[in-house]
C-alpha cells in the first residue's frame, strides 16, 4: 500500500510519553486493515476489536474522546434494554439522595452547583455519568509533544465572559470560580510577520469573523476552478481572485453584507421556514450561496440549510437573517481545552479536592482530577463517573411516589438508588429512553427530536511551519470528502508569567470541527446517513482521510506527514445536539412547542438539558440545570 506509506500511516511514534499514553489510552486494543500510526508504535498490540475509538491522547482525558466504544456499548445495553429484562437482579445501594442528576454535562453540573449552593451545602446530591469524566460536549485532548503539553477542545469551544454582577448562573458562577474577566494570550513571534491567528476555532468560518484572521481558500476542482489554486482572504477584496463567476460574487457579498431583522415578528417568520428557503426564495439569492453556507449550518446548526430553521440559522449568528458581525471588535475567545473549562471549575467548587491546584484560572488549568475524591461517603456532591443510568421512574405512581429509583450500570453491573428528586440532564435521546414512566405528552413531545452528529479532530502538530509557509492559520476548502476547515488557535495565557512568543517551530494543535449532512434529503435521512458515516468509519480510514486531505493541501509548502503529525485524536459525537426544523422553537398551528412541554417535567422528575433552550450552548446549558434544579428543589 504505497499510499499508506507516503501518508505515514507506517510511521511509528516512539516518544515515550506519547507511547504510553496511547497504551493506556485504548489499551492497545485497536485493530483495522492498516494500523493507525499510534498503534505502531514499539510494544502494541496489534488485535482487538475496537476500530472506532482511537488514540485518546493523554491526561486525564485520555479514555474519553468523545462517544467511545465503551460508551456507545453501554449506551446500546441501555437501548436493547439488557438490564430491564425479567430476571435481571439490581443491587440496591441504599443511598438514598436529596437530589440525584442523571448527565455529567454542563446542565448536570449547573443543576449540581445550584442544589448545593441554594441549600448551602445542606443537599445531598448525586451526579452519574456515564463517560469517563465529566463535561458532556464541554471536554478537552491534550497531547505531550516534545515534552510541551498542548490541548485542544473535544467539542464546545466559544466562550464570552459574563457581566459582573449579573444574575445569571454563568456570571454568578464566574465569581464564585475566582476566574477573571479579560484574558490574554500568547504573543505571535515577529519573524511570523504579522500572521493574524485566531483565538477560537470558528473565526475563521464564513460569515463569522474571517476577515480578522488569515484565512487560506484551496480551491479544487470540484470547486469550480480550472485547476487547484489557493486564494488569501478571500472577503477582504470581494471576492475578486475567486473562480466564482460575477453573479455568484455578487450574491455571496449580498449575504455577508445583509442585516436581518431582531423584532419578534421576524424571528417568529424565521421559525416558519428553512435558511435555504430564506435564502433563495425570500432574498432571491443563487443555491451557490446556500452551498457556501452549508457547512457552518451543518456543523452549529446540526443539518443542511435545507431542514433547519431560518431562525436557528439567526440564533448562531448567520448573515442574512442576523446582524452583520463586525469585522473590527475584538475576536471570540476560548480556552485551552474550549468549554472544558466551565466543568473542571464546576467541579473544583463542588469537590474542591476533587482536582488539585488552587482554584482559579492557573491552579484548574494546571491541575489533575483526583478521582478518587470525587465520589466519597459524606460530601454533599458525590460524582459518580462512568456510570449509565438505564431506567428511571417514580417509586409508586408519579402522582404519589415518594421517591424516584435511578438505576444505572457501572462495570458491568447494575445498581439503584433513590432520590427524593431527579434532574435529566443527559439529553433528550437518552432521557426519553430511561425515563419509563414518561406522560403521554412529554413522551409524544420528546419523541419529535432529531438529534444530529458532529466529528471534531484534533491533530497535534510536532510544528506548524507550512501553514507559516502558506501564510495562514486558517484554512478552507469546497469539496465534501473530508471536513472543510482547520485552524490553529494562539493560546490562551494561563499562568503566572508570559510564555515567550509562538514561531512556527512549535507544537500546536490543528482542529477540524464538521457536521455530517447530506443536502437535499429529508431530515431524518440526512441524520442516519451522517451519525452511519460517523460510526462506520474506522479509525484507521478517517485517519487516512486526514493525512491524504493534509498532504494535498500542504505538502506544496513542506508538510511532511511522517515530520509534522504527532498525534490524532477523534472526538465522535452521536448525537451532538438537538435539530431545529421549523417549528421547533414557537411550535406549530399554535400549539406549544415541543421543547416546552418537555421542560414542565412531571412528579419528582425535573428535566434540564441545554436542547430545551433551542440553539445549545454552555450558558443555555447552565440556565437549563440551573432551572431544573430549582424546579426539583421545589423553588
Ligand atoms: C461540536 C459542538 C460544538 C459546540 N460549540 C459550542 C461553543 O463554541 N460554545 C458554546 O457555548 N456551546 C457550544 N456547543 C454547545 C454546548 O457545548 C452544549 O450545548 C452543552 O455543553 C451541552 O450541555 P448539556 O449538559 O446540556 O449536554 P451534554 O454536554 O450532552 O451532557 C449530557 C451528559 O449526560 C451524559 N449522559 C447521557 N446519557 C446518560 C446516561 N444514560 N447515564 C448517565 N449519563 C448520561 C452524557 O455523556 C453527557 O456527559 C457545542 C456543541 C457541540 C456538539
Amino acid at each position: 500500500m504505497s499510499e499508506d506509506r507516503d501518508l505515514a500511516l507506517d510511521a511509528t511514534i516512539t516518544r515515550k510519553d506519547f507511547l504510553n499514553a496511547a497504551l493506556l489510552g485504548v489499551g492497545g486494543a485497536l485493530l483495522s486493515s492498516v494500523a493507525p500510526a499510534w498503534a505502531r508504535a514499539e510494544g502494541a498490540e496489534q488485535t482487538g476489536s475496537d476500530t472506532l475509538t482511537g488514540f485518546g491522547g493523554t491526561g486525564d482525558y485520555a479514555r474519553s474522546n468523545g462517544n467511545t466504544k465503551p460508551v456507545l456499548d453501554a449506551a446500546h445495553r441501555v437501548r436493547d434494554g439488557v438490564y430491564t429484562k425479567a430476571g435481571v437482579s439490581i443491587a440496591d445501594t441504599g443511598e438514598i439522595y436529596d437530589v440525584v442528576v442523571v448527565g455529567g454535562g454542563i446542565a448536570g453540573l449547573a443543576a449540581a452547583y445550584t442544589v448545593a449552593k441554594s441549600s448551602g451545602r445542606t443537599k445531598s446530591c448525586l451526579v452519574l455519568e456515564n463517560h469517563p469524566i465529566f463535561g458532556g460536549g464541554a471536554k478537552q485532548n491534550e497531547f505531550q509533544v516534545r515534552g510541551v503539553r498542548i490541548v485542544g477542545p473535544q467539542a464546545s469551544n466559544q466562550f464570552g465572559v459574563p457581566r459582573e454582577g449579573g444574575t445569571s448562573i454563568a456570571s454568578e458562577a464566574w465569581t464564585d470560580f475566582g476566574l477573571p474577566r479579560s484574558f490574554s494570550y500568547q504573543d505571535v513571534d515577529a519573524s511570523v510577520g504579522g500572521l493574524k491567528i485566531p483565538l477560537d476555532n470558528y473565526a475563521h468560518m464564513d460569515g463569522v469573523n474571517e476577515q480578522q484572521v488569515d484565512v487560506a481558500y484551496y480551491f479544487d476542482r470540484s470547486s469550480g476552478a480550472a485547476k487547484p489554486m489557493w486564494v488569501k482572504n478571500m472577503w477582504r477584496n470581494d471576492l475578486a481572485d475567486t473562480p466564482f463567476s460575477p453573479e455568484v460574487r455578487a450574491d455571496l457579498l449580498r449575504w455577508r453584507r445583509t442585516n436581518g431583522d431582531t423584532t419578534e415578528e421576524f424571528r417568529r417568520k424565521l421559525d416558519t421556514m428553512t435558511y435555504a428557503e430564506y435564502l433563495e426564495r425570500e432574498m432571491t439569492l443563487r443555491p451557490e450561496v446556500t452551498r457556501l453556507a452549508a457547512p457552518i449550518v451543518g456543523l452549529i446548526n446540526g443539518s443542511a440549510p435545507d431542514a433547519i430553521s431560518a431562525f436557528a440559522a439567526q440564533q448562531i449568528g448567520m448573515p442574512g437573517v442576523s446582524r452583520v458581525r463586525s469585522q473590527t471588535g475584538p475576536l471570540p475567545q476560548s480556552f485551552p481545552g474550549g468549554n472544558a473549562f466551565y466543568a473542571q471549575h464546576f467541579v473544583k467548587w463542588l469537590v474542591p479536592d476533587g482536582y488539585s491546584g488552587a482554584p482559579g484560572l492557573e491552579g484548574v488549568h494546571n491541575g489533575r482530577v483526583n478521582f478518587a475524591a470525587l465520589d466519597r461517603k459524606g460530601q454533599s456532591t458525590r460524582i459518580r463517573l462512568g456510570a449509565t443510568v438505564f431506567r428511571v421512574t417514580h417509586a409508586q405512581s408519579p402522582a404519589d411516589g415518594e421517591h424516584v429509583v435511578v438505576a444505572y450500570e457501572q462495570n458491568g453491573r447494575p445498581y439503584a438508588v433513590k432520590a427524593r428528586n431527579a434532574v435529566m440532564a443527559s439529553g433528550g435521546m437518552m432521557s426519553r429512553a430511561v425515563l419509563a414512566d414518561l406522560p403521554a405528552d412529554i413522551k409524544a413531545a420528546y419523541a419529535t427530536f432529531q438529534h444530529a452528529p458532529a466529528l471534531v479532530v484534533n491533530v497535534a502538530l510536532d510544528n506548524w511551519r507550512f501553514l507559516h509557509e502558506l501564510g495562514a492559520p486558517c484554512v478552507r476548502w469546497f469539496d465534501d470528502e473530508f471536513g472543510f476547515s482547520c485552524n490553529i488557535r494562539r493560546p490562551m495565557v494561563t499562568g503566572g508569567a508570559k510564555p515567550a512568543p509562538m514561531t512556527p517551530d512549535d507544537p500546536a494543535v490543528l482542529t477540524f470541527y464538521m457536521g455530517l449532512y447530506t443536502a437535499g434529503k429529508p431530515l431524518a435521512e440526512q441524520l442516519s446517513l451522517g451519525r452511519k458515516r460517523l460510526l462506520e468509519t474506522s479509525y484507521a480510514d478517517f485517519e487516512r482521510l486526514i493525512r491524504r486531505r493534509m498532504t494535498a493541501m500542504f505538502a506544496p509548502f513542506g508538510f511532511d506527514a511522517r515530520r509534522d503529525i504527532a498525534g490524532i485524536v477523534l472526538n465522535r459525537w452521536g448525537h451532538a445536539r438537538v435539530v431545529q426544523p421549523p417549528g421547533f422553537y414557537y411550535g406549530r398551528n399554535g400549539q406549544p412547542a415541543a421543547r416546552e412541554v418537555v421542560a414542565k417535567g412531571y412528579g419528582r422528575i425535573a428535566i434540564g438539558h441545554s436542547e430545551l433552550g433551542g440553539h445549545q450552548s454552555a450558558t443555555g446549558a447552565m440556565a437549563q440545570g440551573q432551572r431544573a434544579a430549582l424546579q426539583a428543589l421545589g423553588k
